[in-house]
């Protein structure tokens, strides 16, 4: 393949060149992992271009990095977007984006079914001044009716978990986008390989990289790319500083790195980095076997005599069954059941030996939790009622096994 490979390859093709392509010393295939905190410079006017963003290089590991800095690169590429910031973990990426763009009296617009902490560091943040209103993302008309002149964010998930319900992403996007509103789009639960948000018009995504991308529970991650469709010059919160030296529609992306990754200090590990970086080889190929051992569970769970439900996007009686199949290239690997009142859930669980009992999801390998017990205890009943969170629910990262093993430990623990 020649030097500089066209921005047309497949999905995978591109992940697995990506590094090589940044010409590490050697000819190395993957980007090494630089431990280096921090950078000399022969002439300090080097050091001072860097600074001042007149050349692009290295001073301090805490907000740049090459490890980390090529697998922002590949980010970028698998989002089909104009540039990424990584962070040492999803919530750290979440937070640091949120804190660097608004300010007090800043209205965001959230999905009521946000990721627990999520919805956790929204509630810390209405505390120190920012306004937040909580709706069913499923419709837009939801957020349209809480859409007020300080309206400055919309932030919604993909799949939420543990229930599956999809936003109504698209009417979102053209929402947002008519009314110059920051739509952020936290794709962890899809990733990039089964949907791209920058097709409903995104301005930032996030994704937990600890999740699929990286893929095999060993590393922590998280990253914030930004589409490049926002327009940040007209964006009143944009520091005085900035404006002039960065062009305009790198402002966003640059106030995240400097307030929320550099002052933030929530910073990637060059090590996590690269495991990531790996990781994300092979998402396609997770994506693809956990999808399809997903669908063939979801389906085995919805007629078994002892199962009440089951949230899976790709099961037909799914509520928005019709919006994941036109936006996604699969529906992955996050699915949710009740048990029958005559099963004890916690009886149920123990009796699976394939299956592991964990918080985690996106893992290779299946992982089941009791959700009200657990991840949603701190909610309270009141508030797992109105987000569909029933006592003996249970969340299903399904991992990639072997389907007859999954299927046979289902059976298994059903008699
Ligand atoms: C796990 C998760 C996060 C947080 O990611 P961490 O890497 O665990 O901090 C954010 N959003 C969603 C949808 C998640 O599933």
């Amino acid at each position: 393949m020649d030097k500089k490979m066209d921005t047309k390859k497949g999905f995978t093709t591109t992940i697995l060149h990506s590094d090589r392509l940044l010409k590490p010393e050697f000819g190395a295939l993957h980007q090494p992992v630089h431990t280096a905190v921090t950078w000399g410079y022969e002439d300090v006017n080097g050091l001072i271009d860097v600074f001042q963003n007149k050349t692009k290089g290295y001073a301090y590991s805490r907000q740049g990095n090459p490890t980390v800095a090529a697998l922002e690169h590949k980010l970028t590429q698998m989002e089909n977007g104009m540039s990424t910031v990584a962070f040492s973990t999803g919530m750290a990426a979440i937070t640091a984006t949120i804190v660097s763009l608004l300010k007090k009296d800043d209205h965001i617009i959230a999905s009521s079914y946000l990721f627990g902490n999520s919805r956790s560091i929204m509630q810390t943040l209405s505390e120190i001044g920012v306004q937040i209103s909580y709706v069913d993302a499923t419709s837009v008309e939801n957020i349209q009716k809480e859409h007020t002149s300080n309206t400055k964010m919309v932030f919604v998930e993909t799949i939420a978990n543990p229930a599956t319900q999809i936003a109504q992403l698209d009417e979102i996007g053209n929402f947002c986008s008519e009314n110059k509103i920051i739509y952020v789009v936290d794709n962890t639960m899809t990733s990039p390989y089964l949907f791209k948000p920058i097709n409903v018009k995104a301005s930032l995504v996030i994704n937990s990289l600890t999740k699929y991308i990286g893929g095999h529970g060993n590393a922590l991650g998280g990253s914030v790319t930004d589409t490049g469709l926002y327009d940040w010059a007209g964006f009143p919160n944009i520091a005085a500083i900035l404006r002039g030296q960065i062009k305009p529609e790198m402002l966003g992306i640059t106030q995240i790195r400097k307030r929320g990754l550099r002052d933030g200090g929530g910073t990637l590990s060059p090590e996590a980095a690269h495991s990531i970086s790996v990781g994300a080889e092979t998402l396609a190929l997770r994506l693809e076997r956990t999808s399809s051992n997903a669908l063939l569970l979801a389906n085995f769970l919805n007629e078994h005599l002892l199962v009440k439900k089951v949230n899976y996007p790709g099961l037909a009686d799914h509520p928005q069954h019709k919006i994941a199949s036109e936006l996604f290239n699969g529906y992955g690997g996050l699915m949710s059941f009740e048990l029958d009142d005559k099963i004890d859930a916690v009886t149920f669980l123990n009796r699976l030996k394939v299956v592991i009992k964990s918080s985690n999801l996106g893992d290779t390998r299946s992982l089941a939790i009791p959700v009200a017990k657990t991840i949603f205890h701190e909610l309270g009943a009141d508030r797992r009622k109105e987000m569909g969170i029933e006592d003996s629910l249970i969340r299903l990262s399904v991992g990639i096994e072997d389907i007859n093993d999954l299927l046979e430990d289902f059976t298994h623990a059903f008699n």
